[in-house]
């Protein structure tokens, strides 16, 4: 991390080689979706002077058919959720989508449940590193699941990972585990910082 003494702050300086990671900003994970994570569109003013701002932007899409694995007819955990070509699976409208560059799709297997957007399946540590990106910052919900998977994914795909904490927002099925994901994170590598803390040439 480069200290700016100057100001008396410390703070990351954005590089060439940094990508934006959006993770699922999508209409059913939004207030008023199938699978709402509470507060999950007080990101998208966070979001708009990363978006403007950073190099290369990438945003994670959910992406299942109408049977799949995760939703609770199939026995899995949720209600269905962001199923493809439907309004729910779309961007929500105040994410700015004009300098996307990369969007992954996940979770399209009916049998597998994909929650992070670094694994094997979407060759995004590869993609990324193939465009010289380094570092990348991660923001998006929920924190808690797909967030979570895809830091960790990311980890181990070499690169090296900031979440932006007050760009993040979680499920807490059971309370605190927003709190414990990002514990988790910083244990396994993850470097927590605000947007606040970011700096633009
Ligand atoms: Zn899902």
């Amino acid at each position: 991390m480069i200290c700016d003494t100057a100001r008396g702050r410390s703070v990351v300086r954005i590089n060439q080689d940094d990508a934006l990671v959006i993770v699922d900003p999508q209409n059913d994970f939004m207030p008023g979706g199938a699978l709402a994570v509470p507060g999950g569109d007080e990101i998208f003013p966070i979001l708009s002077p990363l978006i403007r701002s950073f190099p290369l932007v990438v945003a994670s899409q959910d992406w299942h058919p109408a049977n799949h694995i995760s939703f609770k007819e199939q026995g899995g955990p949720w209600p269905p959720h962001c199923v493809q070509r439907t309004k729910g699976a779309e961007f929500h409208p105040d994410l700015d989508q004009s300098r996307l560059s990369i969007i992954v799709r996940k979770g399209f297997d009916a049998r597998h449940e994909q929650y992070s957007c670094f694994d094997e399946t979407s060759k995004l540590s590869g993609m990324l590193k193939g465009r010289g990106v380094s570092r990348i910052f991660v923001v998006g919900v929920a924190t808690d699941y797909c967030v979570r998977y895809s830091v960790h994914g990311a980890l181990e795909g070499g690169l090296g990972v900031f979440v932006l904490t007050d760009a993040v927002r979680g499920v807490d099925v059971k309370p605190g585990d927003s709190e414990r994901a990002l514990a988790e994170m910083k244990a396994a590598g993850a470097v927590l910082i605000t947007s606040s803390e970011l700096a633009f040439l």
